[in-house]
């Protein structure tokens, strides 16, 4: 962290760019929304808390299976009714939306040319992009005279004169040839691919048990759906069919590798920093500071998201995020724990070496103890200990925030190991560990 890093000017028009981003990232999930009004709970057990965030009183829980009935929905949590008519809230990625399955979707084919594509259902919010004569979208939703479709990865809005739509008896037939033939993946980490081939791009890697619709078979590949309605291809022989019997023993293994943790239900921001034209501290063997945050906090997210927590980050790429959108990210997500990652550099190399974890309030003290504590038991590096820190993430932070200096840049032990794999993964288990804790009731 550089000192003039610390007093950025605001611009509004930063901010506004960023509400409107974050709006488009939430569009996401009013999109299932507005499709369905039922969502299934895809953990053993969830709490269903009075307000929308893990800050609120447990109401009550609800077990796997269970289906609940979403009336609103507000910082990625969703307000239900229950059976017996309370209403409480659920964390939004801990259920499933249901009865979204392939027969309800359909193409739809534009009927014009250099049409507007638009943020939102009206004539006056933000164009998008363009499309042309002939061109299918998948139609996700109609509302009134406007269609919401995916467009280049994420939902937007065209108007109904323009998308004609198309008969969808192919996509209905192929669910209904493979309706049944499920499979289960992930028992080990399962590489999922663009292609029925070992060497193809890899589209993700799925480390927790689940279940996936085989849509078709190629050279031994099963070709499956992904939640957000693509398709991918999978190695038959890391798979295993899904029957009543090993439903029941999947739940129960899955169930106990995921437990209804706190941490399951929070949202952490992971703050890398620096990035783009600030690459912060700079190594004499020349990586950046910017990299190494990068790369860790990348590792960082893979775990939380791993143990069900959901994960936001500030950058997942070299660029540059000012202060102020870092903190409005936290703000944004009401974020249960706001973590950034830093390396250090002093003047003078060789003379400090080690991690230091810096908070800002009094009552972010407990936090910063809790990952501390686990980078003293994990860390290969000295522990600096707990600071308090005047920088600017954590002073205007309103969520509770720490920042974390993991290595000095200009200390010859230092760099032989901040900037490897296996550090990066001992400083990720050890904020795992150190957030788990923190959350446990
Ligand atoms: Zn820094």
């Amino acid at each position: 962290m550089k000192e003039r890093d610390l007093h950025k000017p605001f611009s509004k028009r930063v901010f506004l760019f960023i509400v409107l981003a974050l709006f488009a990232l939430m569009i996401g999930s009013l999109a299932a929304l507005a499709n369905e009004n039922k969502v299934t709970v895809m953990t053993s057990t969830l709490n269903v808390r009075y307000g929308p965030g893990l800050s609120h009183e447990i109401l009550t829980q609800v077990h796997e299976e269970d289906s609940l009935n979403i009336l609103g929905e507000e910082n990625q949590w969703y307000k239900v009714r229950l059976s017996n008519n309370n209403i409480g809230w659920v964390a939004s990625w801990l259920v499933e939306n249901e009865e979204v399955s392939a027969d309800t979707r359909a193409n739809g084919r534009i009927s014009g040319n250099q049409v507007n594509i638009r943020q939102f259902s009206s004539a006056d919010s933000p164009v998008l992009g363009t499309v042309n004569m002939n061109e299918e979208y998948q139609i996700l939703y109609t509302e009134g005279d406007w269609v919401q479709i995916l467009y280049g990865g994420r939902v937007a809005w065209i108007h109904a004169n323009y998308i004609e739509r198309l008969d969808s008896t192919v996509i209905a037939a192929s669910s209904e040839e493979t309706n049944g033939h499920q499979i289960r993946i992930g028992m080990n980490p399962t590489n999922i691919r663009s292609s029925p081939d070992a060497n193809a791009p890899l589209v993700q890697t799925v480390s927790s048990v689940e279940t996936y619709m085989v849509i078709g078979e190629e050279n031994s590949w099963y070709e499956i759906e992904l939640s957000d309605g693509s398709t991918a291809f999978v190695a038959s022989w890391l798979t295993e069919p899904v029957t009543d019997e090993n439903e029941a023993s999947a739940q129960s293994s899955q169930a106990a590798a995921l437990p209804a943790t706190h941490l399951s239900e929070a949202t952490i921001v992971i703050d890398a920093g620096h990035g783009g034209h600030d690459p912060g501290a700079v190594a004499k063997t020349g990586f950046t500071e910017a990299d190494i945050a990068l790369a860790t906090s990348l590792k960082i997210a893979e775990n939380l998201r791993t143990a069900g927590a959901n994960v936001i980050m500030t950058r997942t790429d070299d660029t540059f995020v000012t202060l102020n959108d870092r903190v409005y990210y936290a703000h944004r997500a009401h974020a249960d724990a706001f973590i950034s990652i830093h390396y250090d550099a002093v003047d003078i190399p060789n003379s400090m070496s080690g991690t230091t974890t810096y908070y800002y309030s009094e009552n972010e003290r407990e936090l910063a103890d809790t990952i501390n504590h686990y980078l003293i038991q994990n860390g290969p590096l000295r522990n600096n200990g707990v600071r308090h820190g005047n920088y600017f993430v954590l002073n205007s932070n309103h969520r509770p925030s720490i920042l974390l200096e993991l290595g000095y840049m200009n200390h010859d032990h230092d760099i032989t190991l901040i900037n490897t794999a296996h550090y990066h993964q001992t400083i990720a288990d050890a904020v795992y560990y150190g957030l788990s804790s923190y959350f446990s009731p």
